[in-house]
């Protein structure tokens, strides 16, 4: 039985997926990610005749997020009618933030098709850790040193 203070987060990520933006796939995605401070980003698919253009959901949460200031999340619900599972971009760029994200896929019915760790997504993921420490750092250069630093203190194999 799904997890009674999960059932409102579900419906809101099915929500999300009402907005979708699908004339090509007629795939609708609804996305929802939960910032470290419980503060909630929903997302749907945002599709484009120029096909490569088009965003995920799960993207469009994130980049929400961002560029709202808020850069630590622990939990991504994606409601797909079928479960579906975010694309390779996606566990990409949730990885850069969040490589010990919770992920649920649920499908129509509203079950829970999948309940694990990104990690397990995209094993082996590179991430901020991966690059040398000596790489140029602008201006978005010092708050991606942030990143890398939150990133290893809470896997605790940092080499600093
Ligand atoms: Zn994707």
């Amino acid at each position: 039985m799904t997890d009674p203070n999960l059932v409102p987060l579900i419906r809101r990520a099915r929500e999300a997926s009402t907005h979708a933006y699908i004339p090509y796939s007629g795939y609708r995605v609804g996305a929802l990610l939960r910032a470290a401070d419980g503060t909630l980003f929903a997302g749907c698919n945002v599709e484009n005749a120029a096909y490569p253009a088009t965003i995920c959901a799960e993207r469009t949460a994130l980049v929400k997020a961002v560029s709202e200031g808020y850069r630590t999340f622990d939990l991504l619900i994606v409601y797909t009618p079928n479960g579906g599972s975010p694309c390779g971009i996606c566990r990409q760029m949730l990885y850069e933030f969040a490589p010990d994200l919770r992920v649920l896929l649920v499908d129509d019915r509203e079950a829970i098709v999948y309940d694990g760790a990104l990690t397990d997504l995209l094993p082996r993921g590179f991430g901020p850790a991966s690059l040398p420490d000596n790489r140029s750092q602008g201006e978005d250069g010092a708050r991606t040193v942030d990143t890398v630093d939150s990133t290893k203190k809470r896997r605790g194999n940092g080499r600093r």
